[in-house]
């Protein structure tokens, strides 16, 4: 028999402006273990820092965690970027670190930015707000993940900012991309027929 995984691609720690600072690393393990989850990705704004920690105490709830982030393009597109180890990670995060436009996060305006201990306890918290887009193609950090043996996954395509379709209005040809993320109460039949997606492309739900 096949056994089925539940998974969420796509999941925000505290340390993304506009998530919760209730979201801590066991928080958010706890919530994905009730949801009877298998697999998660954190995929912060323009961040992998939070992996790390979510990961070390991940095998005490039984789930399996992927290093990602949400990153924001150029074009204002957001797309899951996800990697298997620490190294692509560390890599990935360098390749951020090099085009985060260097402007001073608002902590009153668009909430803070803590990296965090197992504890909750801050480490540090970025002080460029990493809502914004980096000076980077899609395509090139399609490019880049894929070079890094990373999944590259347009996020949330049937929302109307942000996605995509929002920015774009179609999928390049010489965009590779692993899928494509709707949100939970996405209607996959009819967004498959208005954006003329192909069979061939996943389409993954998740909760962000
Ligand atoms: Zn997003
Ligand atoms: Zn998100």
């Amino acid at each position: 028999m096949m056994r089925r995984f539940r998974a969420d691609l796509h999941l925000h720690t505290v340390l993304s402006p506009c998530a919760d600072l209730a979201m801590s690393p066991d928080q958010l393990l706890a919530t994905a273990k009730r949801k009877e989850l298998d697999i998660i990705a954190i995929t912060d704004h323009n961040s992998t820092l939070n992996c790390k920690v979510v990961r070390e105490i991940a095998a005490d709830f039984g789930i399996v965690v992927l290093n990602g982030c949400e990153v924001n393009s150029q074009e204002d597109v957001h797309a899951l970027c996800l990697f298997e180890d620490d190294h692509t990670r560390d890599e990935f995060q360098k390749f951020i670190d090099s085009y985060l436009p260097q402007i001073p996060n608002k902590p009153d305006y668009y909430g803070y930015q803590p990296v965090v201990d197992r504890d909750n306890q801050i480490i540090t918290e970025i002080p460029w707000y990493l809502g914004n887009g980096l000076p980077v193609s899609l395509e090139e950090i399609a490019d880049f993940t894929h070079y890094l043996n990373g999944l590259f996954i347009p996020a949330h395509i049937d929302r109307p900012i942000n996605s995509l379709f929002s920015q774009l209005g179609f999928l390049p040809k010489e965009l590779k991309i692993d899928g494509m993320q709707l949100t939970r109460y996405a209607d996959e039949k009819h967004i498959r027929k208005l954006y003329d997606i192909h069979s061939d492309i996943s389409l993954i739900k998740a909760s962000a």
